[in-house]
């Protein structure tokens, strides 16, 4: 029930109880009135008729007095009207008239005790007021003594009144007055609930509009149109409220929105833009803790690792195989499994191809199709296959299984999640998977322990194209050694061959391990250093450049040798979109600083490409 139906409600009976309570009273208070009256009545009749009886009396004429009680007895209001004697006066007189004895027990009961006696019995038709006064000798000297005429004692019962008085007609005056009482009420509360009801609908109205707007914002929807017809500071919440909401809608479309574009549609969709929101912000905060972890996480093993770890425990899938595929050799190699041999057969392992998931490159769902994966040979389970490519040499293989269809749509729902995992995880694998190849020492110069030319010919695209994904920078140093030609002329090629190690050392005690150290050619030297500012690729070739000239070469007979080198400083990708051109640029530069006197700096700038045909 609503508040205005109870506040009405309410009312009306707080009004419906006073108009009972008043007219409870009213009848109350008829009902004594008219016995009251009928009994003054009687007390005033029985007066009369002791009076008359003996004015009669005194006069001789009782043989008369029939005639005035039948005169008494047609008053207004008395139904019927009779005296009776006592013994004592039966005894002295007779009988009396026919009618003058006790008709009935209250007759001789006031006789006997000498007691007025009231009664009033109350029918549907009529109310009838029974009343029988004792008549008592009197001989405080007045006139007439009734001692004189009696042989009684004073205060004896010398006879009684009885009279019936029919009050009915005051009991139905008594309903008619409560009848208008009744209707007037009636007609005060149809007036008071009409006018409560005028003036709080609006209010009821406004709270129900409320009430509806909020529980849509509860679900997430902000659109409803607060509106009411009340006026004042009921108008500006109104307006008020419909401001905030439209603020909200807005707000969380915009905050739905752009968090979208971090994950994939759908991840976490619901019809609450807030709900949704706060679900996209928590799975890209375990997304973000998760790819912290494995950034930091020793080899690509540790990776994989991680993410079974995941599946088990974030998505709580328990029956699942990881498999690494390798493009280059079509082959399919097991990472980790739940239960040995639950999922697939050893020959995909030798043919990755036979893998349907990494043959199309879309996810196989087992209830798609009857037999849908032709080589799963878990013929009782149910399953979902993900493929995921990290580049072009790499991809991985997810194969979950679940024995119940309400199990497989609950893996099912949580596929699109568990990409996400897998894009943040793909840069840091494909890193792993460089980092493993950089460790090869084929691509080592055996004097240096630096990267050879070769790494550089090798996988300067992959690093390029990873950093271009990845919005990375790298300042490129070309760095070659003032007059080394005279060193080998003068010294012999062992001094020479002594301060190219040299330059290596200095090379890795100035660099991190982001950076990329390169042996060139034969005393020229590539540094790459990973997202440095411009500034603090300076520092480092300051760095490397004084930690150089300050070493000295014992070259024998206690003669000690000290050398220079010239840099040449360019920035990937500012000043050229590939390695390769920014090698170019920061060889032009290192030109400029031969051409003007050696043992510098120069940082490049496209002015020097100008001259290039200088060169
Ligand atoms: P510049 O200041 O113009 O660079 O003069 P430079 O004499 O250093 O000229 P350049 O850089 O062309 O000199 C290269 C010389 O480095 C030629 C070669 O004999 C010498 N060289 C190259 N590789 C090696 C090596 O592995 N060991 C030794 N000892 N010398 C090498
Ligand atoms: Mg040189
Ligand atoms: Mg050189």
């Amino acid at each position: 029930m609503d508040t205005k139906s109870k506040l009405l409600l309410i009312v009306a009976f707080m009004l419906l109880g006073i108009t009972t309570a008043t007219i409870v009273n009213i009848s109350l208070n008829f009902r004594e009135y008219s016995i009251d009256s009928a009994i003054d009545k009687a007390n005033m009749t029985a007066t009369i008729v002791k009076d008359g009886l003996t004015a009669h009396m005194v006069n001789g004429i009782m043989d008369k007095r029939q005639y005035f009680l039948d005169k008494v007895s047609t008053n207004d209001g008395v139904k019927s009207l009779w005296v009776v004697r006592s013994q004592n006066v039966t005894k002295q007189y007779g009988e009396g008239l026919h009618s003058e004895s006790a008709r009935d027990a209250i007759d001789a009961k006031v006789l006997t005790t000498g007691e007025t006696i009231k009664e009033v019995s109350e029918k549907a038709s009529q109310i009838l007021l029974r009343v029988t006064i004792p008549y008592k000798a009197e001989s405080n000297g007045g006139s007439p003594n009734c001692l004189s005429c009696h042989d009684v004692k004073h205060q004896d019962t010398l006879g009684a009144i009885s009279m019936e008085f029919d009050i009915s007609a005051v009991r139905n005056s008594g309903f008619i007055t409560i009848l208008k009482i009744l209707s007037i009420n009636l007609l005060f509360i149809v007036v008071v609930l009409f006018l409560l009801n005028h003036y709080i609908s609006p209010y009821t109205k406004l709270f129900t509009n409320l009430r509806t707007g909020i529980k849509r914002a509860h679900s997430g929807d902000f659109t409803h149109n607060f509106s009411t017809s009340v006026g004042g500071d009921a108008k500006l919440i109104i307006s008020q409220m419909n401001t905030l909401f439209g603020k909200m809608q807005e707000t969380f479309g915009d905050i739905k929105y752009n968090l979208a574009t971090f994950i994939p549609d759908g991840c976490v969709s619901s019809s609450d833009p807030l709900y949704e929101a706060k679900m996209i912000i928590r799975e890209l905060s375990d997304i973000y803790k998760f790819k912290k972890t494995i950034e930091l996480d020793s080899s690509k093993d540790m990776v994989y690792i991680r993410i079974t770890d995941v599946l088990k425990t974030k998505f709580e899938i328990a029956h699942f195989a990881f498999y690494e595929v390798s493009n280059v050799l079509s082959e399919r190699k097991l990472i980790y499994i739940s239960e040995a041999g639950s999922i697939c057969y050893a020959e995909v392992e030798k043919n990755a191809l036979e893998c349907r998931a990494h043959r199309t490159k879309t996810d196989v769902i087992s209830t798609e199709f009857i037999n849908l994966c032709q080589t799963c040979d878990a013929k009782d389970l149910k399953y979902v296959c993900i493929p995921f490519s990290i580049n072009a040499d790499n991809s991985l293989v997810l194969s979950m299984t679940a024995k119940t269809e309400e199990e497989l749509s609950r893996i099912n729902s949580h596929s699109l999640s568990i990409k996400n995992y897998l894009e943040a995880a793909k840069p840091v694998i494909e890193s792993k998977i460089l980092m493993d190849k950089l460790r090869d020492t084929s691509l080592r110069d055996g004097m240096t322990g630096l990267y050879n030319r070769r790494f550089l010919e090798e996988f300067i695209d992959k690093i390029m194209g990873q950093a271009q994904r990845e919005k990375e920078t790298y300042s490129v140093m070309m760095l070659d050694v003032d007059f080394f030609k005279m060193v080998n002329d003068t010294y012999g090629h062992d001094v020479g061959d002594k301060v190219i190690v040299a330059i290596g050392k200095v090379l890795k005690e100035n660099t991190r391990n982001a950076d990329l150290a390169i042996r060139y050619g034969g005393e020229e030297f590539v540094v790459m250093l990973h997202n440095a500012s411009d500034e603090g690729a300076l520092e480092v070739a300051h760095k490397i450049h004084s930690a150089f000239g300050a070493l000295t070469f014992d070259v024998g007979a206690g003669e000690k040798l000290q050398k220079t080198m010239s840099i040449g400083v360019s920035k990937f990708p500012i000043d050229g979109d590939t390695i390769w051109k920014c090698i170019k640029f920061a060889d032009t530069a290192l030109y400029k600083a031969k051409t003007t006197g050696r043992n510098k700096i120069v940082v490049y700038t496209h002015e020097m490409s100008e001259d290039e045909n200088v060169r």
